[in-house]
């Protein structure tokens, strides 16, 4: 909760509303939300971010951003089953409230192909 709490206030309401109604319970990671642009660049630097912070810089850096993992059985999981069926109910609760969210599960590129399906980001209009 702490950590959601830094992020922008419609990406808030948008993970309380979903966390209402998902039928798999979810949380926020240790640098999960907002990011300083040192945690940023150590991330970078380990190859679990594309962006080093600076000159990349990542929409976690503006509270644009927020990764999530699963909860079931009392545990974390980052299963691809379970992020997918919280990732259906985020997106589908973004589309009610009428945010505009886009899903690390559906990027790719021919530089950066592996998917990022913890990633959640708000695109501000
Ligand atoms: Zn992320």
């Amino acid at each position: 909760m702490e950590r959601l709490q830094q992020v922008d206030q419609q990406l808030q309401e948008l993970m309380q509303n979903a966390i209402a109604v998902s039928p798999i319970d979810f949380g926020i990671p240790e640098f999960g939300g907002l990011r300083t642009e040192k945690e940023q660049q150590q991330l970078y630097e380990k190859g679990l971010s594309k962006c080093d912070g600076y000159k990349r810089k990542s929409l976690h850096q503006t509270g644009n951003a927020i990764d999530i993992y699963a909860y079931v059985n009392g545990k974390a999981s980052w299963d691809k089953i379970h992020l997918a069926i919280i990732a259906g109910v985020i997106l589908s609760e973004a589309r009610r409230m009428k945010l505009k969210v886009r899903w690390g599960g559906t990027f790719g590129s021919k530089t950066f192909t592996g998917w990022d399906m913890p990633h959640f980001e708000f695109i501000k209009s």
